[in-house]
């Protein structure tokens, strides 16, 4: 497997036109507009930052997967985002270490990227997301 860099970082928001301000006004990093992904039942909104970037997520339904994490844990830093050069060969060289995938197969994502989640439980915690563009 070929990790190529950080991908993303993946911040759960209750709200994406009130989450933004602290990354556009305050930081000043560039809204590059947002894009709803209803297979994810979620909204994303990306920040470029460097080579990588802050990706923020709002759900589009009270029963998505950053609806729950919210009521979980409230919002924040839900996912670390690696690309990789080949997600399939990826996703069966970590099924072979005896990682639990959440997807066995990738899914389009945001921008048409394949993605795929590991399971927090095998990772230490940290929801770790893998994406081929
Ligand atoms: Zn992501």
């Amino acid at each position: 497997m070929k990790i190529l860099k950080i991908d993303h970082l993946g911040i759960a928001v209750n709200n994406i036109t009130e989450g933004k301000s602290f990354w556009s006004d305050v930081l000043g990093l560039k809204f590059e507009g947002s894009e709803t992904v209803e297979a994810q039942k979620v909204t994303t909104a990306f920040f470029p930052v460097g080579d990588s970037e802050v990706e923020l997520l709002e759900s589009t339904s009270p029963d998505g997967p950053v609806a729950k994490f919210i009521e979980k844990k409230g919002p924040g830093f839900q996912h670390v985002a690696f690309r990789v050069e080949n997600i399939e060969e990826a996703l069966k060289e970590l099924k072979e270490k005896g990682i639990q995938l959440i997807d066995e197969k990738p899914r389009t994502g945001a921008g048409g990227a394949k993605i795929a989640f590991l399971h927090p439980k095998f990772t230490g915690g940290v929801l770790v997301e893998l994406c081929e563009r």
